[in-house]
């Protein structure tokens, strides 16, 4: 048996142990069938395999395998009895969002899962909401699929873009109106309150049960609030309401919120949930170090004019375990970070609130970036790889979005109008290193103890690589290359022959500080010309790196995690 099989062997075995604790059956169903057909076809106990999967089935089983299962839980003892009481509910709430998701996508989930025959087909549609490959070009992979309607079911499938716009309706561009084709033939704007009003209903009705239990004033005025939102499709007060909340330990994310499903005008939003336990320890350190901020904007490795801006101290940063999640934060690729409200409104009064999702982190670090050192780090800095380094060059990511420079130093108005279609690399490249400069800074003042300057300089190596190894066509991924090109330059790395990656600490320190300074020159001048000149040369994978990135697809790291959710996975009972 090779070590791939193996490893494959083990991760079913995880699976099968996890298939004796009671399940959440909403989500699983269909992965307990599963899970029979994967040992009873897998069965080498007697050294061959029971029965051959078809190629179909087998090509369904290895991208179902590119997903890791990890189970959502938090350190229960910290909830009060009243949080305790309010979870069962908030969950149920969770269901019914996916639920209406599912709805919003192509239909009702049991419907769709129960037309599909094949089991390994069935788990796949199932993590992904639908037909469609989410993390693959939703590329259709049932049959009878075909290209995935880029209004799916918020508008008719025969309606056109011109139809659309002639139509004379003030409630067309409304997020949450689903357009419907009459008998007639015309067309109709209906509210998400009325066409799912017997599923909304009961979501309010428990929302405001579960604000019954809560001791947090804030709390449950905000479950108050949002349950009357559900009803009326008015989210104002309630996003005020959330942006309020300070000491409250649970939160509850509800509600349609994004438009990302919506790929036809980007107008309509998707119902999702998430269920979140505040990390105090993280939190209260969180604003220990944004104390720290306008001491490290002033020491930013770059003349005095690029850094003569003042950033506020006062950014709503904490750190969460995320304990349910449902609808379309859990379709597709798995969040680690929540920012909102998105209400422009709300923003301009209240700013907005920066959630980072603590154990969804954790398990990308061990199924993914782990792996991925395993292979591309140098042997003698694989014990540099840690999570708290991770954690915080992820949170300081964050923070330094508020640090450098907003407005340019030369009569150009504001960087990010000068910068135009430049400007989210720019800025995404801008939080990348000021992050690490933070972190770095913070540990050499003792302030942060729980990672070494080496721990962080060599997983900033590696969370580079992990982030862009499915190309770097987003801005993220466009940021990342254009440090990693500009390190390899300077020296910071070396990669051997065999395409393994070591970090030179002599040298990566002076890197860092300079690429901070070029990015905030760029930035500074608004030099458009200069910054898109440098990005279309260096914002690129080139050919050494893409095939150390080919040699990690062939290793078949996970493509992302996959939850298992529910009161059993949090040890408390129904
Ligand atoms: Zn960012």
């Amino acid at each position: 048996m090779n070590r791939q099989t193996l490893q494959k062997r083990e991760r079913d075995f995880l699976y099968l142990r996890k298939k004796k604790q009671p399940m959440n059956r909403t989500i699983f169903s269909a992965l307990t069938c599963l899970l029979l057909l994967f040992s009873a076809g897998n069965s080498f106990a007697d050294g061959k395999k029971v029965s051959k999967l078809s190629p179909q089935d087998s090509l369904m089983k290895a991208k179902i395998g590119e997903f890791v299962m990890v189970r959502l839980t938090t350190d229960v003892a910290q909830l009060s009895e009243n949080d305790r009481r309010m979870i069962p509910l908030l969950i149920e709430v969770a269901k019914i969002m996916d639920d209406l998701y599912w709805k919003q996508v192509i239909t009702e989930r049991k419907k769709f899962l129960d037309s599909i025959r094949d089991p390994f087909i069935r788990r796949f549609a199932d993590i992904n909401y639908g037909p469609w490959e989410r993390l693959n070009n939703n590329e259709p992979f049932v049959k009878g699929f075909g290209p995935k309607p880029a209004g799916v079911n918020f508008y008719p499938k025969d309606m056109t873009k011109a139809e659309f716009d002639k139509w004379m309706n003030k409630d067309k561009t409304s997020p949450y109106t689903v357009i419907k084709r009459k008998t007639d033939k015309t067309l109709s704007a209906v509210w998400y309150h009325d066409l799912y009003k017997t599923e909304l209903t009961r979501a309010a009705t428990m929302l405001n049960q579960a604000a019954n239990y809560a001791l947090d004033s804030g709390l449950r005025k905000y479950l108050n609030l949002r349950a009357t939102a559900l009803l009326t499709d008015k989210y104002y007060d309630s996003d005020m309401a959330w942006m309020d909340m300070k000491n409250n330990t649970l939160d509850f994310v509800v509600g349609p919120i994004e438009n990302y499903e919506d790929a036809l005008f980007g107008c309509k939003t998707a119902y999702e949930a998430a269920l979140l336990v505040k990390d105090k320890e993280w939190s209260k350190k969180l604003a220990k170090y944004a104390q720290f901020l306008p001491e490290l904007q002033q020491q930013l490795p770059v003349s005095d004019p690029y850094k003569s801006e003042k950033p506020g101290t006062d950014s709503d940063l904490n750190a969460y375990d995320i304990i349910y999640v449902s609808g379309h934060s859990n379709a597709g690729s798995k969040t680690i970070a929540i920012n909102l409200p998105n209400d422009e409104k709300v923003q301009m009064a209240k700013g907005s609130r920066r959630l980072q999702l603590k154990n969804a982190m954790r398990a990308k670090f061990d199924n993914i970036l782990v792996p991925i050192s395993k292979i591309l780090i140098d042997s003698s800095q694989k014990q540099y790889i840690k999570f708290d380094a991770f954690f915080s060059n992820v949170m300081f990511h964050e923070v330094a979005h508020g640090l450098g420079i907003k407005n340019t130093i030369n009569g150009k108005g504001t960087v990010r109008d000068a910068l135009k279609e430049k400007y989210a690399a720019f800025e995404e490249a801008k939080a990348d290193i000021l992050g690490l400069y933070m972190v770095v800074k913070l540990i050499e003042k003792g302030e942060i103890k729980e990672a070494t300057r080496e721990d962080c300089y060599v997983t900033f190596m590696a969370g580079l690589i992990r982030s862009v190894r499915f190309g770097a066509a987003s801005a993220h991924g466009k940021a990342n290359m254009m440090c990693f090109n500009y390190f390899a330059e300077k020296g910071a790395f070396e990669r051997s022959a065999t395409g393994v990656y070591k970090v030179n600490f002599d040298k990566i320190g002076k890197a860092m500080n300079d690429w901070c300074a070029q990015v905030l020159t760029y930035e500074g001048n608004g030099d458009y010309q200069g910054a898109s000149a440098y990005l279309e040369t260096n914002g690129v994978i080139h050919t050494a790196l893409q095939k150390d990135l080919d040699h990690l697809k062939n290793a078949k790291i996970p493509v992302d995690i996959v939850y298992s959710q529910g009161m059993s996975f949090l040890g408390l009972r129904k």
